[in-house]
């Protein structure tokens, strides 16, 4: 018998299209991704770009507790070893607020736990191939497996550019990110130097945003003009708290192993000159890309590789029983929370669909 609904990821949307198709008794099968040491350069291991992150102070439901506290909800929320994917959150941290937000990884494990509560079995293994040309459609699994499925729900992600230098590495969430949102208002960044690189909307978006916290913002754009709509370019251009510099590309991310990131040594895209910044911040705006190469092509997309919505407001794509939520399908908000409500949305276009179809 083929599956009802198979879910391909396994962040925000993932889950929350899990939890509905569960309590929808349609006893879903979830691909959350395979641990292998591609998807960590990538960064598309399982639980998503959340679980990469430190704290997320803008979920609802979170406001601060005391990490004793978030402990032992873990604890009592999760089976023990799962639990222990966590335990080095607790262990010998300061709080950075006494209190504390949740954090990525403890939400996904909620996350992940609270569909698995409802009935949703989870593979631990990448999709690599799909058949949509047929019906029931097939998956193919990294490990060789074959799953056939009535509806599918791709829930993927998108994995933020970075630029592939081995500091960046090293100092990523110790001072290097890709999300000003996400990471910008943690301790670390107040009242310091920040160093944003890219010059499109997000990068203006991003700058001006830490400069609520930042002593001053650095944009560095590796043109002498920027990609950003006019009215964002104004307002990176006239922000008393934002410095351009252009025509520079980022060449290290300067740090120590105690301090995490100190600087940034930018160089010339003109000629050879290297200028060497403080800061305790490296933001990457540079774009994302959509974790869609499996899909081959056959499922429509547009022109930066995200699944379109066929229907409006709708999670619909171009095969029929194929439906896509969270940032594989959203080049726009790429928020938890709207992961999340279209991942909910998703699993209820399915239910519906196949309720229509006379196929459950
Ligand atoms: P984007 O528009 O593709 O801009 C990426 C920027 O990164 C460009 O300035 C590009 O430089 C630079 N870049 C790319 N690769 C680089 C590299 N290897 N080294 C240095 N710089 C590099 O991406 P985005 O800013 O994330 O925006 C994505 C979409 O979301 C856009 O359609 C945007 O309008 C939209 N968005 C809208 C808002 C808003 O309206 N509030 C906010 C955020 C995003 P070049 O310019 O030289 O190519």
């Amino acid at each position: 018998m083929p599956e009802k609904v198979v879910i391909i990821g396994s962040g925000p949307a993932g889950w929350t299209a899990a939890i509905y198709a569960a309590r929808a008794n349609l006893q879903p099968l979830v691909f959350e991704g395979a641990v292998t040491p591609e998807n960590q350069i990538k960064g598309t291991t399982p639980l998503g770009q959340l679980n990469l992150t430190t704290e997320v102070e803008n979920f609802p439901t979170w406001p601060f507790a005391d990490t004793a506290a978030l402990a032992a909800f873990s604890k009592s929320a999760l089976p023990e070893e799962r639990f222990g994917n966590l335990t080095h959150l607790y262990e010998g941290k300061t709080a950075h607020h006494g209190k504390r937000a949740a954090t990525g990884p403890e939400m996904m494990e909620w996350m992940r736990q609270q569909a698995i509560n409802f009935g949703t079995r989870v593979v631990t293994d990448d999709i690599v191939r799909v058949e949509l040309n047929r019906h029931p459609f097939v998956l193919h699994s990294l490990e060789g497996k074959s799953v056939e499925t009535t509806s599918l729900i791709v829930a993927t992600g998108a994995r933020a550019n970075y630029l592939g230098l081995p500091s960046e590495d090293k100092y990523k969430n110790r001072g290097v990110s890709a999300c000003a949102v996400c990471d910008g208002a943690l301790p670390r960044f107040r009242n310091k130097p920040l160093v944003v690189i890219g010059g499109g909307d997000s990068a203006v978006e991003e700058a001006t945003y830490l400069t609520k916290y930042a002593s001053e913002v650095y944009l560095v754009h590796r043109r002498h003009e920027l990609r950003a709509s006019k009215i964002m370019q104004k307002r990176a251009l006239t922000h008393p708290k934002i410095t351009m510099k252009w025509n520079a590309a980022l060449d290290e991310v300067l740090g120590t192993d105690k301090d995490g990131v100190t600087g940034a040594r930018l160089r010339s895209t003109l000629n050879k000159a290297t200028e060497d910044l403080a800061s305790s911040g490296v933001f990457l705006a540079i774009g994302h890309t959509p974790n869609t190469d499996f899909l081959q092509g056959q499922v429509k997309v547009d022109d930066k590789g995200y699944i379109v919505w066929t229907v409006p407001n709708r999670t619909n794509t171009s095969v029929t029983g194929v439906f896509a939520a969270g940032d594989v399908a959203d080049s726009y908000y790429r928020q938890a929370v709207t992961a999340a409500g279209s991942g909910c949305m998703a699993a209820l276009d399915a239910e519906r669909w196949l309720a229509h179809e006379g196929l459950v």
